[in-house]
């Protein structure tokens, strides 16, 4: 009963840590890009008139990523070269 006990702790514990894990990856991928506030300070430039531009390239095409079980967090990224350009939540 003791050892059934034990093992039960071990496998949730187990668990636990590495939902931990998985997400504190997610969170430190996500807040590696700025927020669009943050965006709009490093790239004056990038930012005019309500619309958004690469600061890389110049490409105005931009696509959302959502985080792998994070949906009301996302990343904006360019279309024509890849970058990821800010970040944003729903
Ligand atoms: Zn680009």
């Amino acid at each position: 009963m003791v050892e059934t006990m034990l093992m039960l702790a071990v496998v949730v514990g187990g668990v636990a840590l590495f939902a931990g894990l998985v997400w504190w990856v997610n969170w430190r991928i996500y807040g590696r890009f700025p927020t669009f506030e943050q965006y709009q300070c490093l790239h004056p430039d990038s930012v005019k008139n309500g619309g958004c531009r690469c600061h890389m390239c110049g490409g105005q095409r931009v696509f959302l990523q959502h985080l792998d079980g994070e949906l009301d967090r996302r990343r904006h990224i360019c279309v024509t070269c890849g970058t990821v350009l800010y970040r944003s939540r729903t």
